[in-house]
């Protein structure tokens, strides 16, 4: 048992655990392990232990599970990490905890740990952990072979560059010829150009196939006024950060020219123009066989062992269906195809979907001098974007690096997460207090997401579903922009919008800002019902393993795997993505030898 003495300091409170964590681990011994921890903790391993990507609630499933990997997977040499942010007293959650960030050795790598001390109370003076977090760093067997750092090392040990095999790049529109790529990657956005560069650090022979024009389109072709709607300071991609002089908020056409730039500066093989249509798995060959269609309209068929899906979450636009549409004489469009409201002066213009895009269509047709009303479908959680929506990453404003605060951030389990996101949220409705009644006095349905836990839980669950309040809903609370409830519309004239009581909404144009089908749907298309069904879900949190369903983590169909999400969920999650796609080619080394 842990017990602190008054004299202990953070680090020797730490040390003492973790020789005692170690201790038992080796002894095997599910007793000591459970005077470790407090009743209600939480174990979440990023494929350290485990292999897998899983969250653990309670004390006794905590110390069997543990016991189950550590039978095959030997640990050891546990120490607080000397080369980050040292052991400290921080709020968590609204607890306070002793924080501390650690290494040790598994059978296949080197391995972090996030640990949070409950502080002993005067009744329970031992020191117990409430969370703890395990995350693979590396692998022994293998060197990562950065591919510049290989360049670097053919240059400087005299060979002539045409000795040295320089990476692929942009070779779209020639066949692969050597060999068949180990992975294929589907979508080219911040998901599959971070999942790629991390594919290489490993050395593991990847293309990326994208099918707009130039990489960067993804962000390029959304609506001009997009700005990115959290700090750069959270945003990069691995291994290379934005220039520190850049906005607080990148500009969406900077973040496209910056993807490209990264996609030529991480040697990334990415095949522009290039569609994935579908595939099918060979279950004895354990490869795909997968249909491209190419710039000149050719198919290709590649026979890749992985496929990553980073596609995103938002596919194909969604629709909804207002009867009457036919009769409709103005233009109808998407979000997706908005760019500005330059045409629309003077014009009636309706934006259907209260969301982020929603709302910032409607501000920037209202700034173009056109008279807008949006129409709300559902409720929707407003929060301004400072400081209320800025404050789900104030970890990164602490001071750890980047680096550190992503391993804190990796290392917070879902409840513990839940908790704080529900704390954030009622700060947030204080900080928002003035705008969010002045918007239910004109009639705005708001919410606060499920159980209240705020915009970036209903990110994860469904998407979408709030807006970064950067002066639309100030324009709707004092009507320069009209709202109507979707409940009223009865269906398309002509000239615009019937209600239910007879009035016709006028409409020069419409835009339908209604989210997007998710990777359900893009599933289903390119693999078919079978394959969809069998692997289930993809998105949202799974109540049972406390994870998103089938993100950056095997899934049902052996080599087929997705990611997505916002900037930093790519950067943290590419790297468990990439080893676990490098660990799956060594065992199948090892079982062809
Ligand atoms: C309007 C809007 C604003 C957003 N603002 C922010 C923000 O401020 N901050 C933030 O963190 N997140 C934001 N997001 C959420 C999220 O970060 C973005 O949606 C982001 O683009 C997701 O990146 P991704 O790589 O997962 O998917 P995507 O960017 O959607 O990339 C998927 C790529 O796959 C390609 N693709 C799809 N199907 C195929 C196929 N069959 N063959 C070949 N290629 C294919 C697509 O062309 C696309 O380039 C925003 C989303 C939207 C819609």
């Amino acid at each position: 048992m842990v017990m602190t003495k008054l004299n202990q300091t953070q680090h020797e409170i730490v040390e003492s655990w973790l020789s005692r964590f170690e201790g038992a681990l080796n002894d095997n011994n599910p007793t000591l392990i459970k005077e470790l921890f407090i009743k209600n903790s939480h174990w979440r391993d990023l494929l350290a232990i485990s292999g897998t990507v899983k969250t653990v609630t309670s004390i006794n499933y905590i110390a069997n599970e543990l016991l189950s990997f550590t039978a095959k997977n030997r640990l050891s040499s546990f120490a607080i990490d000397p080369d980050r942010v040292q052991p400290r007293y921080v709020t968590r959650s609204g607890r306070k905890v002793l924080e501390a960030l650690f290494t040790f050795d598994t059978s296949q790598g080197t391995a972090s740990g996030i640990l949070r001390l409950a502080v002993p109370t005067k009744r329970t003076n031992h020191c117990k952990a409430w969370t703890i977090g395990t995350v693979l760093q590396g692998l022994k067997t293998i060197k990562s072979t950065n591919n510049e750092n290989l360049s670097q090392k053919a240059i400087s040990s005299g060979h002539g560059a045409s000795a040295f095999k320089l990476p692929k790049r942009q070779t779209f529109n020639k066949k692969y010829t050597r060999e068949e790529p180990t992975v294929l990657v589907v979508g080219a956005g911040q998901a599959g150009l971070s999942t790629a560069a991390q594919l290489g650090k490993q050395g593991i022979d990847t293309i990326v196939i994208e099918k707009h024009n130039r990489v960067g389109d993804n962000w390029r072709n959304r609506y001009r006024s997009l700005t990115l709607h959290n700090q750069t300071s959270v945003n990069h991609l691995p291994f290379l950060k934005f220039p520190d002089h850049w906005p607080t908020y990148i500009p969406k056409d900077q973040l496209a020219d910056w993807f490209e730039a990264y996609a030529e500066r991480m040697k990334l093989n990415v095949w522009t123009q290039t569609n994935f249509c579908n595939a099918n798995y060979d279950q004895k060959l354990m490869h795909w066989k997968v249909d491209l269609e190419l710039p000149n309209g050719k198919q290709l068929n590649i026979e890749p062992r992985h496929i990553v899906m980073a596609t995103g979450i938002s596919g194909s636009p969604n629709m909804p269906d207002i009867k009457g549409k036919e009769r409709f004489k103005g233009t109808i469009i998407h979000s997706e195809n908005y760019t500005d409201g330059s045409k629309w002066k003077d014009l009636n213009a309706l934006v259907i979907g209260t969301g982020n895009s929603g709302h910032d269509i409607a501000q920037d047709l209202y700034n173009h001098g056109s008279h807008v009303t949006m129409v709300q479908r559902s409720s929707t959680l407003i929060t301004n974007i400072e400081p209320s929506a800025q404050l789900v990453y104030s970890l990164y404003h602490e001071g750890p690096d980047i680096e550190d605060c992503d391993l804190l951030a990796a290392g917070t389990p879902f409840e513990p997460l839940k908790k704080s996101h529900q704390m954030l949220t009622e700060q947030s409705k204080q900080y928002d207090k003035e705008i969010l009644k002045k918007l239910e006095k004109v009639g705005f349905q708001l919410d606060f997401g499920e159980e209240e836990t705020g915009w970036q839980f209903k990110y994860l669950q469904t998407g979408g579903g709030y807006y970064f309040n950067i002066g639309c809903s100030d324009l709707i609370a004092n009507g320069s922009i009209k709202l109507i409830n979707f409940r009223k519309v009865k269906n398309f004239q002509e000239k615009g919008l019937c209600l239910s009581d007879g009035h016709v909404l006028p409409a020069d144009i419409v835009v339908f800002a209604t989210g997007y089908k998710g990777p359900d749907f893009h599933v289903k298309k390119c693999f078919g019902t079978k394959l969809a069904d069998k692997i289930g879900p993809i998105w949202g949190f799974d109540k049972e393993t406390q994870e998103l369903r089938n993100m950056w983590t095997k899934t049902e169909q052996a080599g087929l795997w997705f990611i997505a999400g916002g900037l930093s969920q790519c950067r943290i999650y590419s790297k468990i993505l990439a080893l676990q796609i490098k660990l799956n080619e060594l065992e199948n080394s090892r079982q062809q030898q």
